[in-house]
């Protein structure tokens, strides 16, 4: 094999395994088989997991390796430690992790445990990770006796990623209830939410779904999972085919916006989450938001709205979009925020029709590198207008 540069980090290929979850009981245990696509001799593997999980078992081959794990430490109120494995200690490949632990060492505020309603995802660390080496594939079982909640989830319970990601995330709970929209494509889960509420999720998001296909062509999938919660905290995050929605009491003009920008990443999702790229997903994501906020409330409203996450931004000294790393503090404001106000000004430099031309374009051909986004803007406008806008995201 050739000697490159890229051979030195090391990647994950997939995870295949299962975890066995007794709500009751307030414990969950998984057994996960990782295959690694590349790694760097004579270096260490580092993974995180929830910090309080008891390690029962690493093994690669046949046997059991030898392993170190490091102190807690506290991340944004997620409590973390790593797994240090030698790599001269791995063979072909793979490890095979067993771990236990109790929901009540998850201390992050957002995702305490909850009989009724249990969310596992990277932010509760439930299984060992490093976002650092790449994204991956999945086939998870998930044992329990209670109900599972998930994109692409079998009859027996098994989770399969549909494209490469970074999360392995689902829901447990028994009872959610469920609404499916009209076109069959949206199943919407929920538990003690106002009618009211899930109601008006349930119209916005067939609503949103087809302003979108219509714009910029069929989805990149055709199912769509929303669990929705009042939970009492503002996260809400998105998956391939999988939007978690929160918040706090009131259903607010801004959480329809985030379920708009959820739903837009059915198609702004393509993009490597891993790096700077990822504005692609986005601030296209949050773009499409905007647009459909503007369509739903009128002009005036958007541009309030606008303004408002305009005079927001400026509260930050925020670095350029232009290959920002992903690990840096202000990445998400940037690549999210910044990017969709630079995609607003675009709009307003070439025109509404324009601008519905060059995304449905974006997507139709899949385009997945700001290279290849410029080319296609030269190739719709101007040469002109694509190197101002190259030069926008180098500010
Ligand atoms: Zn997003």
């Amino acid at each position: 094999m050739l000697f490159s540069p890229c051979l030195l980090a090391q990647k994950i290929e997939k995870y295949i395994g299962s975890v066995t979850i007794d709500m009751a009981g307030r414990t969950y245990r998984s057994s996960l088989d990782i295959y690694f696509s590349s790694y760097a001799e004579s270096d260490t593997v580092k993974l995180y997991i929830q910090g309080g999980a008891e390690i029962t078992s690493v093994k690669s081959g046949a046997s059991s390796i030898s392993y170190k794990t490091t102190d807690e430490e506290l991340v944004y109120d997620s409590r973390k430690k790593q797994i240090l494995i030698p790599i001269d200690n791995i063979t072909h490949k793979k490890i095979s992790i067993s771990y236990a632990n109790s929901f009540d060492e998850i201390k992050n505020k957002r995702f305490q445990y909850k009989p009724d309603w249990t969310e596992f995802n990277i932010y509760t660390d439930w299984f060992p990770w490093n976002i650092a080496y790449g994204l991956f594939h999945y086939d998870l079982k998930i044992n329990t006796t209670d109900s599972v909640i998930g994109a692409n989830l079998s009859e027996n319970n098994v989770l399969k990623s549909t494209n490469a990601t970074f999360d392995m995330s689902f829901l447990v709970s028994s009872k959610a209830q469920r609404k499916t929209t009209k076109n069959g494509k949206i199943n919407i889960y929920y538990h003690q939410v106002a009618d009211t509420i899930i109601n008006s999720i349930q119209e916005k998001s067939e609503q949103f779904f087809s302003y979108y296909e219509q714009t910029y062509g069929p989805a990149d999938t055709d199912e769509l999972v929303i669990v929705v919660s009042d939970s009492k905290r503002s996260l809400s995050y998105a998956r391939p085919n999988f939007i978690s929605l929160n918040f706090d009491e009131q259903f607010t003009k801004t959480h329809i916006k985030t379920l708009a920008h959820e739903i837009a990443h059915l198609w702004w999702l393509k993009a490597d989450l891993a790096t700077w790229e990822d504005w692609l997903n986005e601030a296209f994501a949050e773009y499409s938001a905007y647009v459909v906020y503007r369509t739903e409330y009128g002009k005036d409203a958007y541009d309030d709205y606008i303004q408002k996450i305009e005079n927001w931004l400026q509260k930050f000294e925020l670095p350029t979009l232009w290959e920002i790393e992903k690990s840096h503090s202000e990445s998400n404001r940037v690549l999210t925020y910044k990017g969709a106000l630079y995609l607003c000004e675009l709009e307003n430099r070439i025109g509404i029709e324009k601008m519905e031309a060059l995304l449905k374009e974006m997507h139709g051909r899949k385009i997945v590198t700001t290279t290849d986004f410029l080319d296609l803007l030269t190739e719709l406008t101007d040469p002109t207008t694509s190197s101002w806008f190259e030069e926008q995201l180098k500010k």
